[in-house]
C-alpha cells in the first residue's frame, strides 16, 4: 500500500488519498483537503463568492 494519507475531504468527510484527484487549499486558518469533484461541486453550490473568498483568505493566509 502507497498510498499517502492526505486527510479528511471538507466537504465529504471522506479520506482523500494521493492517487485521487484532490485540491489542497489553504482555507480557514487551516489547510483544507477536497476531492478535485467535492471542490467543484462546492463552487456550484456557493458559488463564485464563495471561491472568492476563499482565495482571499488564501492570500492573506500567506501574508501572516
Ligand atoms: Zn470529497
Amino acid at each position: 500500500m502507497s498510498t499517502i494519507y492526505q486527510g479528511n475531504c471538507a466537504r465529504c468527510q471522506r479520506k482523500v488519498r494521493t492517487a485521487e484527484n484532490f485540491l489542497k487549499a489553504h482555507l480557514w486558518a487551516s489547510t483544507a483537503v477536497f476531492h478535485w469533484n467535492c471542490f467543484l461541486a462546492l463552487m456550484k453550490e456557493h458559488g463564485e463568492t464563495a471561491a472568492e473568498e476563499a482565495r482571499w483568505k488564501a492570500s492573506r493566509i500567506d501574508r501572516v
